[in-house]
């Protein structure tokens, strides 16, 4: 089976071919149906965060139950796991021991790194840790059983950025029904938060993001947004007119960050209403220091929410409404802009740095 190996940032990554191995207690083998690129494989191909080397990226891995090992198999929920379920892969799993763990924050639990599965050097047997892959060795309990209801690719669509704004959300104390609200960013992540705030009852959801890709504003509309600003072909204080205007003169009630770009903070935070809250989501990698109005932080009171990662409860939370909006699966699937072979991992990293696609999905 091939899978794709990163050795160093800006290198070619390395098609590879490993021997399937017999399945360990406590252990599944799971055969690729899909496997996202995220913006966090471009930014490790990059450099811009590093990881051991060699190593097979990728963490949004949807697989086909193929081989279970010795001992009691269950999911990373207790539901019990047959050869022939779907599942989605975790990389990481909370201790559920730690402070953060007891107290809500177990998205960022202070065990999470030496949990990590897929950073494992490809040539240590079984060999197939990472995303990557045409398949996939996981200890059963990181595996999570999508709901029957649930077709595959639309689980796919947001399979990170889904949980990543659920957690976000969680931390904020979710959407208020009746609130404006501002979405940053025209990727996975602002476009699936698009979709979940006009769906839990926003009064207006405004989504500024780039039109590099025209699908990523159109979509924004079909998933509901009232207005969608290009920042291509408008301005900072165009786009702050068009927010209060919508809001009456005051402002955001609440803003979803999924933009990358630090850039986009300064002006997240003039437009947000006295004591409105800003969720930054997108800043997941160190792209260098900007000035900050921190003023506007104190006088209007501002709450600033960090979002990193998410635990089991925020991707059940992403499945559970995606299992409640069956009318949005056409819409969610049209995010899937590309479909690769891992054969051709190279081609989709060039696809997804060009800006050109939306979600890419490598496929079995
Ligand atoms: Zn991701
Ligand atoms: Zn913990």
């Amino acid at each position: 089976m091939k899978a794709a190996v990163f050795i160093a940032p800006n290198q070619p990554l390395e098609i590879r071919e490993y021997p399937l191995l017999p399945v360990t207690a406590g252990m599944a083998r799971v055969s690729l149906l899909t496997s996202g690129l995220c913006g966090t494989d471009l930014h490790i191909w990059e450099g811009a965060l590093t990881v051991p080397t060699p190593v097979i990226p990728g963490h949004e891995y949807l697989g086909r139950v193929e081989e279970i090992g010795a001992g009691d198999a269950r999911d990373c929920r207790g539901a019990p796991l047959a050869v022939g379920d779907r599942v989605a892969v975790n990389v990481v799993e909370a201790c559920g021991c730690c402070h953060l763990c007891e107290t809500g924050g177990d998205a960022s639990c202070l065990h999470l790194l030496a949990s990590l599965t897929y950073i494992r050097s490809p040539e240590v047997p079984p060999h197939f840790h990472g995303g990557f892959a045409e398949a996939n060795y996981s200890p059963t309990r990181f595996l999570h059983k999508l709901p029957d209801a649930v077709p595959t690719e639309v689980a796919a669509t947001f399979l990170c950025a889904g949980p990543t704004v659920e957690r976000g959300l969680r931390y904020a104390d979710g959407v208020p029904p009746g609130s404006h609200v501002v979405v940053q960013g025209g990727g996975p992540v602002g476009l699936y938060a698009v979709l979940r705030a006009k769906q839990a009852g926003a009064a207006s959801v405004t989504m500024i993001g780039s039109g590099s890709h025209p699908l990523r504003l159109a979509l924004a509309k079909r998933y509901g947004a009232d207005a969608v600003l290009d920042i291509r072909a408008s301005s900072v204080a165009e786009r702050r007119e068009c927010v209060m205007a919508r809001t009456g003169g005051v402002g955001a009630d609440l803003i979803i960050e999924g933009t990358g770009n630090p850039e986009a903070i300064p002006e997240g935070l003039a437009l947000l209403r006295p004591c409105g809250t800003y969720i930054w989501a997108g800043q997941y990698s160190d792209r260098g220091m900007i000035p900050l109005p921190t003023h506007l932080i104190t006088f209007n009171a501002l709450r600033i929410i960090g979002s990193a990662q998410f635990s089991t409860d925020d991707r059940l939370r992403y499945l559970t409404f995606l299992a409640e909006v069956p009318a949005q699966w056409d819409n969610i699937r049209a995010a899937i802009t590309d479909r690769f072979a891992i054969a051709d991992a190279n081609a989709a990293i060039a696809k997804a740095r060009s800006g050109a696609a939306i979600k890419t999905l490598f496929v079995g």
